[in-house]
């Protein structure tokens, strides 16, 4: 039978994500055994020409070549996967979005600033359709592999919508709040499997708001702590600078 076309591309990012699905070693083998790779710059120095099945696109969207790059991507696929925070919520790219450009380029490059023309930061669905949402960063393998062979199948794979904190508690962490330390997990996408406690640090709210969080659970935390909100608004600001539109 024919395997499937896949193609990976990378946008305004760290390409950590990438490194992720390279780093699988045998897990990625098997993959290879049904889908058929036909780019993916982090593993092979082949370029594709012609047409995919699944485009696979890591990054934010941050100047108007990518934006024309990412339409051209999204005409040769059939299906689009969104994967790490950049691609899907904006991520880290997004705190860029509070400063004036015009002195973020003048800060990053000097005087040569005019010839790096950039663009307020937008995670791929702003841009293009996105059929499927891996959220992270990094992002987390197995719900990776659960999503691509949802988009291999045909099927929809549904991003969790509960907090981090359900995980968190259902793997018996002591909260961070305990420990004095405030954690966005109250208001965060869960399906992370609460990733960053279980390894005794906090969350960053990498995978994005839940859609309807629970401002007052979250505030009536804050006062029970003593945590000031200007703190957690600070801390929401490293990936959630972007509005999600999903
Ligand atoms: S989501 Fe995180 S790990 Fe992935 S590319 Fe962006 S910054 Fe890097
Ligand atoms: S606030 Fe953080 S540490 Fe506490 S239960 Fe929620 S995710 Fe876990
Ligand atoms: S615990 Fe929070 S910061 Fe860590 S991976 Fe999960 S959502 Fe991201």
């Amino acid at each position: 039978m024919k395997k499937p076309k896949v193609a990976f591309f990378d946008f305004t990012c760290c390409e950590g994500c990438q490194l992720q699905v390279a780093n699988l070693g045998e897990e990625l083998l098997d993959l290879l055994g049904v889908i058929d790779v036909v780019e993916f710059r982090e593993v092979m120095s082949e370029k594709w020409e012609g047409d995919f099945d699944v485009a696979i696109v890591e990054g934010s969207i941050t100047d108007a070549h990518g934006a024309e790059r990412i339409k051209k991507i999204r005409e040769r696929c059939k299906v689009l996967i969104a994967y790490g925070s950049c691609a899907t919520i904006g991520g880290v790219n997004g705190m860029k979005n509070g400063f004036d450009l015009g002195e973020i380029g003048k800060y990053v490059y000097g005087s040569s600033y005019h010839f790096f023309p950039t663009e307020e930061t937008r995670p791929v669905h702003d841009v293009v359709k996105v059929d499927y949402f891996v959220n992270g960063c990094p992002i987390y393998l197995p719900e990776f592999k659960e999503v691509l062979k949802a988009a291999l199948q045909g099927i929809p794979y549904h991003v969790p919508d509960y907090a981090v904190c359900v995980e968190c508690r259902l793997n018996e962490n002591v909260c961070m709040y305990e420990k004095g330390v405030s954690c966005l997990g109250p208001v965060t996408r869960g399906g992370c499997n609460s990733w960053c406690v279980n390894n005794g640090n906090i969350c960053y709210g990498c995978r994005g708001m839940v859609s309807n969080p629970n401002q007052k659970g979250m505030k009536d935390v804050l006062t029970r702590y003593n945590v000031p909100l200007d703190q957690i608004m600070n801390k929401m600001g490293m990936y959630n600078r972007c509005r999600e539109k999903k």
